[in-house]
This record gives structure tokens, C-alpha cells and sequence, in this order.
């Protein structure tokens, strides 16, 4: 079962580029990593860059029957949620169809592993398929509501973990690693949405589970209003639908009180950040063991917010992964169309570095980085081979800066050591 590929450069990522490199790999797991010698009998792929299996760290599968975002670029979020709120009121759409579409698309993509916020704990899918960590979501304003949104949750997180514990895990918790696809996290979905009531019981029940958390946290200059005075549109979205309480939020509040609770779970990752201040920033970087920042390049773009912060970011020593989030507000799955953004975005920004956000980044947010994220011997044989244009440069950092120019381009996909066959994955 052993097999060897030849790729003109390969990016383990963890390790400096090595051109002319070869990957061995042996039942699905990668032995080793190096360059080509003549004595090694090889599969030579020829002019590709040879990656590994991308992580998207944030997405709505359940948004994956959309052929287009909801609403306009530019629109603000809180019409967008209105829009939507009313998608999710149709009954016609399955969100296991919706999932299922996803997945595959995300596979075609490159994407090997996904963290997908989900509102139920549905794993069933059919191999070829990215290991998804699901984050089930949580809504609950009014004090009232906690106890209620709880008690659903812990049914859920019971239901879904029966079959997991008589597959053979021992918890949940980093069961991504050893299962395919059925991890569970739990998404306490925004400060808006979640009282500070109910997200410290989130977290407490996160943490006594092993479980990560992923939160929305300072999306909009809309959302930092309502947490500092308690009015705005999202007062307003609240009291439309029967869900504003006033006390729910304590007056003068600020993101930064959100990433405290959520640094109390053992892992966490803040979607978005789009308007955490530098003292927020550093605080999540102190707290990198645990919390990761999740950068949305595309989505980010189009809502038309301010500046990204992640030159802050980097600054702060921030772990910043990469999401597509959902087909809600971005045209496709594609996480190498979202370095292609970044690298556009912030040209200054080193492609060594862009690579690690979308891959290993990821992988450590997400708790599987002992098993995915990059080439390295001993973890899964998940790769991607992007086709380089003919007359590329020998500078590594260009090579990158043309993987990331090739976003469309026919990838072949390994996952577990297998190629997945390209149109088992689109039909
Ligand atoms: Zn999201």
C-alpha cells in the first residue's frame, strides 16, 4: 500500500519548501518527506505544487443549496440576518441535502477538514468526505430563554454522542482525529443572539465536555452599539421578534468581555473580530493555546467593513485561521479563492504565512493538528496538487503568489492517502 508522489515543489508548510519533493505514503498516513532522489520509483505529478488538504475553519453548510448570497454587497449585516432568518423559515430545504452538497463541494475544493456551524448534530455522509467538526449552534437573548436553549442543546449533544461512543470514542472531545466527520463543538452564535448568562453556561458546559467553542464575536460597529447602550438595529431586530430583554446585557459592555468568557473553555474560536481593538487583539494573542481568530477574507469584503485588523493581529501574536463562511454571503466554498483575497488584500503579507492560515492554523483551531494541517510524516495523507503556469520562477514565495492566481484551476485531492475522483465528488 505504499506509494510515492513526485510533485515540482511541495509546501509541507511545517518545514521550508522543497523543490523537486517527493511524499511517501503508506495505509493512508504519510512516512515520508523529502526530495526526489533517482533511486525512488515515484507517481510524478508533474508541474504542480503539491499542499496539504486545506482547513476551513468556519462555514454554514446548511447555506449550501444557495446559488447566490443572500441580498447585496455592502448591505449591512443586520438586513442581511433579516434575509437570513426568512431563508431559514422555508420549509422546502433538507439541511442534511444542504450539508451533504457542501461537503462535496468543499472536497473539489481542496478542503479536507471544516468547522461548520450547524443547528443539528447530522454526520451522516458517505465517503469520499472532509472531516467536520460541527459546532452546534445556540440562540437565546432573554434571560428566559437559557435555561430552554440549554436543555435543547444537551439533547442534542446526547443524541449525537450515543453512536459516537459506541463507534469506540472515549468523549468527544478531538474525536476529529480518529472519526470521520461526527466531532462535535458547540457555537454560542453572537453577542446579539446570546445573553453573558447563557454564554457562561456554554462555556461551562464546553468545558466540562472537552468540547471547543466557536462565537461571532465583534462583526459589525452595529453589534459593539448594542453592547455598549443596549440600542441600534439589533435592539431593534431583537424587539421584532419578541426576544429583547433589557438586562440581558449589562451596560458599557465590550467584545473584550465576550473573549474573557470564552478564554475559560479549553479551546475557542472568535469568528470574525472585524472590529476587536488592539487591546482585544492582544488579549487573544496572550490566550493563543486556546483561541483562535478566524478571518473571512471574502465575506469580510463583502460587507464592505472597515480595514481587516490582521497586521494588529499579527502584531499581537494572534493564531489567525481562515473560514469561507457560508454561502450566505460568498459565492462559493473555495478556501484557496480566500488566500487569493488575503494575498490581494495585503500584499505585504508573507504567502509562507497565508498557506499556514489556511492549513495548519486551522488544523490547531479546530484540535486535529496531530493529525492534519501539514506534510508531515505520521499524519493523514490529506494533499492537494495545484498545476503551476509553465515558466515559473524558482523563488518559492512566487510559486505561492501562482497557486493562489490558480484558485479555479483543477486540483487533484488526496484524502486519507486516496485520490478522490473529481466527479464522484460533484455528482
Ligand atoms: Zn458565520
Amino acid at each position: 500500500m505504499t506509494s510515492t508522489l513526485r510533485a515540482r515543489w511541495v509546501f509541507p508548510v511545517d518545514r521550508a519548501p522543497i523543490r523537486d519533493g517527493v511524499v511517501t505514503i503508506d495505509y493512508g498516513r504519510i512516512t515520508e518527506v523529502g526530495k526526489h532522489t533517482c533511486s525512488t520509483a515515484v507517481e510524478d505529478l508533474g508541474e504542480v505544487a503539491l499542499l496539504p488538504g486545506f482547513v476551513n475553519a468556519h462555514t454554514h453548510l446548511e447555506f449550501s443549496h444557495l446559488r447566490n448570497p443572500l441580498g447585496q454587497s455592502g448591505m449591512p449585516l443586520v438586513e442581511w440576518i433579516r434575509l437570513v432568518i426568512a431563508e431559514r423559515g422555508r420549509t422546502n430545504t433538507d439541511p442534511s441535502a444542504s450539508i451533504q452538497l457542501g461537503l462535496r463541494e468543499s472536497l473539489a475544493c481542496g478542503i479536507t477538514t471544516l468547522g461548520d456551524i450547524a443547528t443539528s448534530a447530522w454526520g451522516g455522509t458517505r465517503w469520499p468526505t472532509p472531516d467536520r467538526l460541527a459546532f452546534l449552534e445556540v440562540i437565546g437573548f432573554s434571560r428566559a430563554r437559557a435555561t430552554s436553549a440549554l436543555a435543547a442543546l444537551i439533547e442534542k449533544i446526547d443524541a449525537a454522542t450515543e453512536p459516537l461512543l459506541a463507534a469506540g470514542a472515549s468523549s468527544t472531545q478531538n474525536a476529529i482525529s480518529v472519526l470521520t466527520g461526527n466531532a462535535m463543538g458547540i457555537s454560542p452564535h453572537a453577542p446579539y443572539t446570546v445573553s453573558p448568562d447563557l454564554l457562561n453556561r456554554l462555556v461551562e458546559v464546553a468545558s466540562r465536555r472537552g468540547m471547543p467553542l466557536a462565537m461571532h464575536v465583534a462583526e459589525s460597529r452595529d453589534e459593539l452599539a448594542l453592547l455598549e447602550c443596549g440600542g441600534g438595529p439589533f435592539r431593534e431586530l431583537l424587539e421584532e421578534r419578541s426576544m429583547w430583554d433589557p438586562d440581558a446585557i449589562p451596560p458599557n459592555s465590550r467584545s473584550g468581555d465576550y473573549l474573557q468568557r470564552l478564554a475559560a473553555a479549553s479551546r475557542s474560536l472568535v469568528i470574525h473580530g472585524n472590529y476587536l481593538t488592539c487591546d482585544e487583539l492582544a488579549f487573544v494573542g496572550e490566550n493563543r493555546d486556546r483561541m483562535t481568530l478566524v478571518y473571512c477574507p471574502r465575506t469580510h469584503a463583502y460587507f464592505g467593513h472597515d480595514r481587516y485588523p490582521l497586521e494588529s493581529a499579527f502584531h499581537q501574536g494572534v493564531r489567525i485561521a481562515l473560514g469561507t463562511d457560508s454561502l450566505a454571503s460568498n459565492p462559493d466554498l473555495n478556501l484557496l479563492a480566500e488566500m487569493a483575497q488575503l494575498s490581494t488584500t495585503f500584499p505585504q503579507v508573507d504567502p509562507f504565512d497565508t498557506l499556514q492560515m489556511g492549513t495548519l492554523a486551522g488544523a490547531e483551531a479546530l484540535g486535529c493538528a496531530d493529525a492534519v494541517g501539514s506534510i508531515s510524516p505520521g499524519k493523514l495523507a490529506n494533499l492537494v496538487a495545484v498545476p503551476l503556469p509553465g515558466g515559473i520562477a524558482a523563488e518559492p514565495k512566487e510559486v505561492l503568489q501562482a497557486v493562489y492566481a490558480s484558485a479555479y484551476a483543477h486540483f487533484r485531492v488526496w484524502l486519507r492517502g486516496r485520490e478522490v475522483d473529481r466527479v464522484a465528488t460533484r455528482t
